[in-house]
């Protein structure tokens, strides 16, 4: 069977190529004016590693666990 052509998927952050493993890739979300309307926010979504998202934001910060850091990578696989 011919493979599927994936999109390639670089890091916003790293610039680096993001294997499909792990909690990888991910996508951010950037809404702006996020306290406006809808129709006056713009959004675009970004890809990058959840590795490279972890480091880059500021300790202790967001003040609820980040989604990935509750589960296990690919934890629908071990169910
Ligand atoms: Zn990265």
């Amino acid at each position: 069977m011919a493979g599927i052509n994936k999109p390639e998927c670089e890091c916003i952050f790293c610039g680096r190529s993001i294997a499909d493993a792990g909690f990888d890739p991910c996508q951010l979300v950037l809404i702006t004016n996020w306290l406006e309307p809808e129709e006056h926010q713009l959004k675009q979504q970004f890809l990058c590693h959840a590795e490279c998202f972890r480091r880059l934001i500021r300790p202790g910060l967001p003040k609820v666990p980040l989604a990935f850091e509750t589960l296990e990578p690919r934890w629908w696989e071990k169910e």
